[in-house]
């Protein structure tokens, strides 16, 4: 079966998680792939398990002769995110694209070259989209597809591989896919997330991310009788907002150039508080960040009075490339992989995290892969026939690749 004959199979499946929710997974209907998933596994011949959290394990052994060879892991995530309907997906089959702009179904939407310039290089694959009212869930049910794919391929190969373990996880998009990962058990001495865009992507360096909570506190008397005694929390909090580089925000950067990000704000004259994610790929520039606000949090208080402004900072995550560096074979083998199918590796660093960045950081290697999809959370999602293909040839080349090495 070809990688996009199971993504459509699961795009029909609703496993939207849920955002603020108190349990893993967030929602129930996440088990409802999660056990077809562990099905299909064992029906392939191999041993798999859905645990009490919805997460996914297989494993399959290595051939006589590669039990030297290292583990290697694959995970995806069977939950689609909560920014648009994941429910009563339609996809639909374009084959031979023109590479023009396509209306999705009767929705009004049409995907479009002048919102994505990519789409004329598509033309003549075979294009797979929404009817316009849902996201696809390609983001992530496109990688579980290529990952079964590649098992199925394997069994039925006959070629020589070392172990090969695999996870699929719920609530990847609420931020919590790692929660209950369970790194022994998984047991892989490295591991890729398919969980990119474009085939051929192979990304290991991701954000280092904190957060700034700058709480204001005024003084509220009566408009008229304000002189000289009100201090407008309100006023201050937007000073303080317009102080920081207004050159260093998501939409004035790009690339490695990191930001600082106001996804909050709220307030009156009594108390105002601003909500700041920082972002940077240097952990070092993030620390001046933090410094930053730091630094103008005290020059506030010189101008407007001790504790009027209050600065709570957290760290988030960090880049993975640090420790990707310490085993730098784990990402030579992706790249090499990939080329040797003919695709160019993608390397541009993610301008945000993954849930490989937090595997890494525990101890498991795991860059991230593209699965061949675009314009994920949204009705416009598409992947190609041809690019999950492609994905599912470099999985093949990696496997290979790692059967020839020692753990
Ligand atoms: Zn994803």
């Amino acid at each position: 079966m070809r990688a996009y004959e199971r993504l459509l199979r699961y795009a029909k499946i609703h496993t939207t998680s849920v955002d603020d929710a108190e349990n893993v997974p967030s929602a129930e209907r996440e088990f409802d792939l999660s056990r077809l998933l562990c099905d299909e596994l064992k029906a392939l011949g191999m041993t798999a398990e859905v645990d009490g959290h919805c997460y996914v394990r297989g494993w399959l052994p290595a051939t006589p002769g590669c039990e030297g060879a290292p583990c290697v892991g694959f995970i995806a995530h069977v939950d689609t995110a909560p920014d648009f309907s994941g429910e009563g997906v339609k996809p639909r089959v374009i084959e031979n694209y023109d590479g023009r702009d396509l209306p999705l179904g009767e929705s009004g939407r049409t995907l479009s070259v002048s919102a994505f310039p990519h789409l004329p290089a598509l033309a003549g694959r075979t294009l797979i989209t929404t009817d316009g009212t849902t996201l696809l869930g390609a983001d992530d049910k496109a990688g579980i597809a290529e990952i079964v794919t590649l098992l199925e391929e394997l069994i039925a190969g006959g070629e020589p591989h070392g172990k090969i373990a695999v996870c699929f996880t719920p609530d990847e998009e609420i931020g919590r896919g790692t929660a209950f990962f369970d790194i022994p058990r998984f047991g892989a001495d490295f591991a890729y997330t398919v969980d990119g865009g474009i085939e051929g992507e192979v990304v290991a360096e991701n954000f280092n991310a904190a957060s700034a909570d700058v709480a204001f506190t005024g003084v509220n008397v009566h408009p008229g009788e304000a002189t000289g005694i009100m201090k407008n929390a309100g006023l201050i909090a937007a000073e303080f907002a317009a102080a920081l580089p207004k050159d260093e925000t998501p939409a004035t950067t790009a690339g490695r150039q990191g930001f600082y990000h106001l996804t909050d704000l709220s307030g009156n004259v009594e108390a105002a508080t601003l909500h700041y994610i920082l972002r940077d790929h240097d952990a070092g520039k993030l620390e001046e960040k933090k410094a930053t606000v730091r630094r103008l949090a005290d020059a506030f208080n010189e101008t407007y009075g001790a504790k009027t402004v209050a600065v709570t900072i957290r760290d988030q995550y960090r880049n993975m490339k640090e420790k990707i560096d310490e085993a730098p074979y784990v990402l030579e083998l992706a790249l090499e992989a990939t080329k040797e199918c003919g695709v160019t590796p993608v390397t541009d660093p993610i301008r945000g995290g993954t849930d490989g960045a937090n595997l890494t950081l525990q101890g498991l290697p795991c860059p991230n892969l593209g699965t061949g999809g675009f314009a994920f959370h949204g009705p416009y999602e598409h992947i190609t026939v041809e690019g999950m293909d492609a994905v599912v040839s470099i999985l093949h080349a990696i496997v290979r690749r790692a059967a020839k090495r020692k753990k």
